[in-house]
């Protein structure tokens, strides 16, 4: 393969062996604070995909970004080894999930190895293992200490052919069948355990507004989980023919609007529609076949029953509606079609009528307020309120503090989306909930020094494996010493994952689930990364639990992440990458054909790591055709094969220039993790080289020390490669412990020199382009005098209106009469766009050093000039950043 390549594999193997026997990636327990660079371990499933690749490959190439900075950092890997899919895949396979898992691991600890990440794998966590999970078990008990878990009746997933509960993965399709015998599933009320994170739902909202390190789309999609609402809670009195049910309660944010409301909606399990689901047809069969929460439309039947508004004293028209939630709020809700979008839609088609009772707030006050027209559309600001009786004219935050204070039953209320976290899983593959049933004293926790509870040896059943493990269940109460049963319920898997950034820390602490003082020094991490597919319930959790282990357990700081990036997919042909469609191209396949080093170049230079993009063979080839070129580059080198010279030059300054750029604008994008630009910047520098070493003899030092900065500045995405060539240009420290590149410069100045040269390089290519100049002998560019250079500073401060009175007191400018009077004219008319520039010196200095270029392309002789230098003629066309050209054939 490498006729025309490298033996990428040669390189590769040996440099991870030399990296693993010198422990390179070791972070020692006694480090001060160091970067804590992390990526979302994975779910053993078999093979590394591209995803975990890209994930890692982000997380590493920062990780070793900071190590060159001079940090100590932090980078381990563990395994989220709990789970469904192991215990499926064993009983396919006719093995247990603990086999089967490990198996996954070995498999997948290799390919990572293979990528050549630099994890501290002496850090290594697997929460399947006892002293991992014991630690959960551990969480859970301090969780019920303080009052913060719980057992409650909780619907769960039923198949009454298999007899058994079933996860929700468990239930397939549309038709919820089960995923064994296909019976449609049933809904049966059991008793689950619980986490009390709506406890802390106020801090969760709260403290989003500072994580301001996380994308702005994580934390919004975490504010809309809590969904918090701020409203009132009142009462509509319903009464049916011969039936009275007294005050059901309601919650609106708008209660403004209830001299709007003209209807009121019961979701389908609330107690008054389930009642009368019994004796109604109509709502019977809705509730039963039609009601469909997810549907686009909102749906509903009218019933018998009237509300009366506790506003108006109006009777309203009772539905029950598949859009009103029991789990959110109260299950009833008073519809305003006029301000509501989805009431609106809903009275439009059950043709119930729309009032306006909000008006927008009149332009000024000599103005009407004027009842919006809402027949088409509902009208959803706020506003003035009209048609409200002693209310109309107020407006309506005002009126929602009045009308909750005036109506009887009405009282401010906070309203969460945010459930209770139901951890129980009748499954086999998870950690035990260290609890005892005794038929004496109830529920009994296993005392801490019993803990862990190891899971029993695998049982095949198609139900609740641990409930089939008869001789593990027995036991005897702690409490007691009577015959006593195990729960057999296993906890969610998130529960291991919402605290394993902390295990770390401390992974082979006996006595405590982490080294309390040194998680204090080391945590929060850093940088997390990982997939967007877990912006709430693994962030949402490890948030949670965070908080708790900070209330009680001494932890000092209340939030695990500080940075958060979410990495965007790696598709094909853009679609999402997957066995079922497919269309999976396997990272190892690449690495054995190409290296790690070519994979891991492509991904990070393919598109910033927040964005999705295509996977492309030919992306695969071009960087692996950089790689080899630079290996060939600093080879021949080493080898004295590049001619040099002692001198100096002027294209020895643009190269230095040039190393300087690089080093400032990569380091600022490999803060910001903006790989794919630091990459081509220092993809840029060695194409500079290269030309360089074409096109003249090379100044030594020069040369080198441009090499040595591009190794280093492709080591974090390329270490492999980089790693040997370190090497051959005979260091002797790793280029992993390599101190980064410095700079000089700022990224401003960068960036104006090389607009400067661009643009003079376009330049020149137009006027020979324009003027049809067919073989330029001489080209001659001449730089701006200091005068206008100083007239563009002062009309770039000035706040006059008219700049050129204000440049007219400037003797040094005005002593250039007419040129100056016409240059202020233009300064005059582009004031909205002026830009500072580079001094005229520095402009000198950088086309000067740029001139090679400019010579090479026309094969010309090239002369940069100061204003002084040249002839007037010429010199009187140079501005700032746009020096005069003179060409001649
Ligand atoms: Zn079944
Ligand atoms: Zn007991």
């Amino acid at each position: 393969m490498y006729d025309d390549g490298y033996d990428h594999a040669a390189v590769e193997r040996r440099w991870q062996e030399t990296w693993d026997d010198a422990s390179a990636y070791r972070t020692p327990d006694d480090v001060e604070d160091p970067t804590y660079v992390l990526g979302m371990y994975p779910y053993p499933s078999g093979q590394l995909h591209m995803g975990h690749v890209r994930n890692y490959t982000i997380t590493d190439a920062y990780a070793r970004y900071r190590r060159m900075c001079g940090d100590d950092v932090l980078h381990p890997m563990g395994w989220d080894a709990f789970g469904l899919p192991a215990e499926n895949a064993a009983k396919e396979r006719d093995t247990n999930p603990r086999d089967w898992t490990f198996d996954c691991i070995e498999t997948m600890k290799g390919q990572m190895e293979s990528m050549g990440f630099g994890y501290d794998w002496d850090r290594e966590i697997t929460t399947c293992t006892p002293r991992y999970y014991r630690w959960n078990q551990w969480l859970f008990l301090r969780f019920l200490e303080e009052g913060l878990a719980e057992q409650r009746d909780a619907e769960v997933n039923w198949c009454p052919e298999c007899e058994t509960v079933l996860a929700d993965e468990q239930v397939e399709g549309e038709a919820e069948l089960c995923w064994r015998c296909d019976t449609p599933v049933e809904t049966r009320e059991l008793e689950q355990w619980f986490l009390s994170i709506t406890e802390y739902a106020d801090e969760l909202v709260e403290c989003i507004d500072e994580l301001d390190g996380w994308p702005d789309s994580v934390r919004q999609m975490q504010r809309n989980w809590i969904g918090r609402q701020h409203g009132t809670e009142l009462e509509f009195e319903l009464s049916g023919p011969g039936r009275e049910y007294g005050g059901v309660e309601a919650f609106t944010t708008r209660v403004d609007t209830i001299f709007g409301a003209t209807f009121f909606a019961l979701a389908p399990d609330h107690p008054i529609a389930e009642e009368l689901a019994e004796t109604d047809g109509a709502v019977r069969e809705f509730i039963e076949h039609e009601a469909d929460p997810e549907g686009d439309e909102p749906n509903g039947v009218e019933t018998d029953l009237t509300a009366t508004n506790p506003a108006t004293g109006e009777e309203l028209p009772v539905f029950v509606a598949d859009f009103v939630l029991s789990d959110v709020g109260t299950g009833a809700l008073m519809g305003v079609p006029g301000h509501d979008h989805r009431d609106h839609t809903f009275a439009e088609k059950m043709d119930v009528d729309i009032a306006p009772v909000i008006a927008p707030e009149p332009e000024n006050e000599s103005t009407d307020t004027e009842a919006p027209d809402v027949s088409e559309r509902a009208f959803t600001d706020d506003g003035v309120l009209v048609n409200s009786g002693a209310y109309s004219g107020i407006e309506s935050a005002e009126a929602r503090e009045r009308l909750t204070e005036d109506i009887d039953t009405a009282s401010h209320h906070t309203q969460y989306r945010l459930r209770d976290w139901g951890i129980s899983r009748q499954r086999y593959w998870g950690t035990p909930i260290p609890i005892i049933h005794c038929p004496e004293c109830g529920t009994v926790p296993v005392p801490d020094s019993e803990l862990p509870v190891e899971l029993p040896e695998f049982i095949n059943t198609t139900g609740n494996p641990l409930d089939a493990a008869e001789e593990w269940k027995r036991t005897t109460c702690p409490e007691c010493g009577a015959d006593a049963e195990r729960e057999t319920d296993t906890m969610d898997t998130f529960v291991d994952s919402s605290w394993y950034f902390l295990r770390y820390v401390s992974p082979d602490l006996e006595d405590a689930p982490f080294d309390r003082e040194r998680a204090n020094d080391w945590m929060p991490v850093d940088q997390y990364v990982g997939g967007i597919e877990h912006a709430v319930m693994h962030l949402l959790y490890s948030r949670f639990v965070t908080k708790t282990l900070a209330d009680y357990e001494g932890l000092r700081h209340r939030e695990p992440f500080t940075n958060l990036l979410a990495q965007g997919m790696v598709q094909l042909e853009g679609e999402k990458m997957s066995k079922s469609k497919g269309n999976v191209v396997s990272p190892q396949a690449i690495v054995s054909e190409y290296g790690a080093d070519t994979a891991r170049l492509f991904m990070m230079q393919a598109a910033q790591p927040e964005r999705d993009f295509d996977w492309s063979e030919q992306g695969v080839q071009s960087a692996y055709t950089f790689l080899t070129r630079l290996k060939e580059l600093v080879e021949s080198h080493a080898a004295g094969d590049v001619e040099t010279t002692d001198e100096a030059g002027p294209i020895a300054e643009y190269v230095e220039s040039e190393t300087e750029a690089a080093v400032v604008v990569a380091s600022e994008e490999y803060d910001e993790l903006v790989f794919n630009t630091a990459v081509r910047e220092a993809q840029s520098l060695v194409g500079t080289l290269r030309q360089y070493r074409e096109y003249a003899a090379v100044h030594g030092d020069t040369f080198e020390d441009a090499l040595s900065v591009a190794l280093r500045l492709l080591a974090p995405v390329t270490p492999h490669l980089t790693e040997e060539l370190w090497e051959t240009l005979g260091y002797e420290e790793f280029i992993v412990d390599a101190e980064w590149p410095g700079a000089k410069t700022d990224r401003e100045t960068v960036e104006r020199r090389q607009r400067l040269v661009e643009n003079t390089r376009e330049d020149v290519r137009q006027i020979v382009d324009v003027a049809g100049i067919d073989d330029p002998e001489r080209i001659d560019i001449v730089v701006t005098p200091a005068w206008k250079h100083e007239a563009l500073n002062v009309a770039i401060d000035s706040d006059a209106p008219n700049v050129i009175s204000e440049l007219m007191e400037r003797d040094e400018i005005k002593r250039h009469g007419e040129s100056a009077a016409t240059y202020g004219q233009k300064l005059q008319e582009n004031r909205e766009a002026l830009r500072e520039t580079l001094d005229p010196d520095t402009e000198l200095e950088a086309l000067r050093s740029a001139s090679w270029l400019i010579e090479r392309e026309f094969d010309a002789d090239v002369e940069v000039l100061a204003a002084e230098e040249a002839s007037e003629e010429v010199a009187k066309k140079a501005e700032p950043s746009r020096p005069a050209i003179d060409i001649e054939e």
